[in-house]
Parts: C-alpha cells; structure tokens; sequence
C-alpha cells in the first residue's frame, strides 16, 4: 500500500513511518518542519535502512498537496499533521483554527478530487470533554471541548462525519489517542517539544537531565489513591501500531477507536516509577491545581481490541526506559 503521513516528521508521525516501513508498505512524507526537524527523515532511514520520499509542503496550500496526488499513487492517508499545544491555543485560536481545519480541508478536497477515500485520522480523548466518568467508551461521544485545539479535534470529526454522509464510498477511521509519550528503543527519535515543556513526560526528563530544576506536580489533592491526577498514558510505538492496524482493517464507513492502555497511572507513580528503573533523580514540589485538570480518566479500549485486534504491550517501565534512553542520546 502507498501511503501519505502527514506530518510524518513530527512525534507520532515519526513513529508510525517505521512500523509502517516494517509491514513493507510504501511511504510517503509531508511535513512543512513546523514542528519537527529535517534530520528526523534521516534517523528514519537509519532505522528502517529505506530511503523514504518527503515533500517538505505545508498542507495549508492547495497547490502543494496537489502536486503529491499528482505525482505519486496513493492508496490512503494517515493525517498527523496540525498545531496540538493546548496552552498556546487558548492564546493564538485563530492560528489554530486555520492551520488545523483549513489544512485537513484542503487534504480532503484533494483526496476526494484524486478518488482516494482512505483515511486515518489523529483525534483525541480531549473530545469527550468532561463526561463524568473516568473510562472513556467511543460510545460517550463528544462534548464541549475545553480548548480551541480541542475544537479543533471535534470540528474536524464533525466535518469528516459530514463528508462521510454525503458519499458513503469513503472510509474514514477516528482515532483518539489518550496520552502518547515514551520513544523508539533505538534512542534516535522521540518526543522534542520546542522550549520548556508542557506535558508530564517531556518535563520528567528535562529534570532527570539536570536541564530543569523542579517538576511541579500539579495537586495531590484530588479523589485518587495518592491524591495526584491520573491519565492513560501510551507507548508511542504502540500507538504507532495502532495506526498500522486501522489501515489494515480499514473498512467501508466511518469508524471511531480509543487507543490507550486501558490503565490509569497517578503523576506520583509514573514520577517513582522513572526514578527506579533509570536510576535517577527527579526532583518534585506539589503545587496547586492546574486550571481545567480532570482529576483522573482513562481509555476503555476494548473496541480497538475487538475490531482492529490491536492492544498496547509496551509497560510502564518501558515508557521510562525509552524516554529516558531517548533524552540520554539526545543531551
Ligand atoms: P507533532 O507536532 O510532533 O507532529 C505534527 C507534525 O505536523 C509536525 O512535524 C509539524 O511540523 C507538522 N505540521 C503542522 N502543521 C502542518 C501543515 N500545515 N503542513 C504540513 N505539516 C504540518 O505532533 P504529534 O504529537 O506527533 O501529534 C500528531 C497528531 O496527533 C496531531 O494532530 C495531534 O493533535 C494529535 N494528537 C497528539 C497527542 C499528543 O499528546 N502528542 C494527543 C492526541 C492527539
Ligand atoms: N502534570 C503535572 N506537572 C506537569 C505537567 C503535568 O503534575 O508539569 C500532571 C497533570 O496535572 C496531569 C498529568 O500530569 O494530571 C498529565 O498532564 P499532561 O499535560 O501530560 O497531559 P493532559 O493533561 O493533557 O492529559
């Protein structure tokens, strides 16, 4: 199969280029390096040991996407590329409006005039707002949003269900992710945020490395075992496989699947949990919540299990082993 990744520069992109190379499909990449680095294509090679053809275009120009269906086969597209800093959406949502719809527009214009009607698309957990249990079924469907990143994830769903109602010859696959951390065994690609970092992991291993002092840990005072915030957090190779299986079983009509681990970890377990299989010190102070926190959810995951026959493998001490390795490689 011949496949378009967008953003198959980026974190999950990235990852999902070397299991689909492992399955012998074809690839191909399209990534404008807004957030990603060109050296990236080359630790991918270095990887699978296949050269891996990349238009550096930006999704936003119609022109651009065009000339990929022009020039190349495509069978389908896993959709990566898009803005996915929540905090920084809250400040500038008209830069994520525009890059995230008006891109994945443009994708499926293209698509739709080309005929190529498989697509894969990164959505997220963030979609079920704040339903008011803690284990996420597809069936609880979308709510509210709490940001316009958020939005985003749920418009272009909404958009993707909209086309799908017009011409039922396409098939679209949902994903929604819940926390995608860890990194490749081989150390050479992984999660690289642009400046001090957001995200739990990503801020764990600044610590480790000595290149931040203190990881705040926001509230320990929530109706957990250890009072801390609990999330499902997912091996981005196992994420990564995820996608290959969505493509494989890809089928008429339009699908939504959970990817996560089905297993909730505390903030303090995670943090003790990298300290003792890498050996290092993470230092840590509780501070006060952090506005619009969930106290704890995570991901029923059995649809993806039973349709797509997929199920994460990768454990905790993985997720820190890699990370970790990662970070190690890349001081
Ligand atoms: P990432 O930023 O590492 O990768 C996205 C890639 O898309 C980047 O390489 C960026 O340069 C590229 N890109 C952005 N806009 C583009 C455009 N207009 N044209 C071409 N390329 C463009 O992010 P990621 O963590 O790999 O996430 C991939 C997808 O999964 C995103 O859609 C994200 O919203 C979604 N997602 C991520 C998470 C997470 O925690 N990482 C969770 C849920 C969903
Ligand atoms: N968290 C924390 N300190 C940080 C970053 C995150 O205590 O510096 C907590 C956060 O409150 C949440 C969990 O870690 O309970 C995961 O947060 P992250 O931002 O990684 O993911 P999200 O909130 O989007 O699920």
């Amino acid at each position: 199969m011949k496949i378009l990744v967008t953003g198959g520069l980026g974190f999950i992109g990235s990852h999902t280029v070397v299991e689909l190379l492992k399955e012998n499909n074809e690839v191909i990449i399209v990534d404008n390096l807004y957030n990603s680095k060109i050296e990236v294509l080359e630790k991918l090679e270095k990887i699978t040991g296949k050269k891996i053809k990349f238009y550096k275009y930006d999704l936003v120009n119609k022109e651009e996407i065009e000339k990929i269906f022009k020039e190349n086969e495509i069978d389908s597209v896993i959709h990566f590329a898009g803005y996915k800093a929540v905090g920084e959406s809250v400040k500038k949502p008209l830069m994520y409006y525009s890059n995230n719809l008006i891109s994945t527009i443009n994708l499926l214009e293209t698509m739709n005039k080309y005929n190529v009607k498989k697509i894969v698309f990164s959505s997220s957990a963030t979609v079920y707002g704040n339903p008011g249990v803690v284990k996420y079924t597809e069936e609880l469907g979308r709510k509210d949003a709490s940001s316009p990143y958020g939005t985003t994830k749920c418009m272009i769903e909404k958009i993707l269900e909209d086309l799908y109602a017009s011409d039922n010859s396409w098939n679209i696959t949902i994903l929604r992710y819940f926390n995608p951390v860890g990194a490749h065994e081989s150390g050479l690609i992984g999660e690289e945020p642009n400046g001090i970092p957001n995200n739990l992991m990503p801020y764990v291993m600044k610590v480790a490395s000595g290149k931040l002092e203190t990881l705040s840990i926001f509230g320990n005072d929530y109706p957990t075992p250890d009072g801390t915030g609990i999330r499902d957090y997912i091996h981005v190779v196992d994420l990564a496989k995820g996608h290959v299986k969505a493509l494989e079983k890809i089928k008429e009509g339009l699908n939504y699947y959970n990817l996560g681990s089905g297993k909730g970890i505390s903030v303090l377990e995670l943090v003790n949990t990298f300290e003792k299989i890498n050996n290092v010190k993470v230092n840590y102070k509780i501070v006060g919540r952090r506005e619009g926190d969930l106290a704890e959810y995570y991901a029923d995951a059995t649809k993806a299990l039973n349709e797509l026959n997929w199920k994460t493998e990768k454990t905790l001490e993985d997720i820190c082993k890699d990370s970790w390795n990662y970070e190690k490689n890349n001081k």
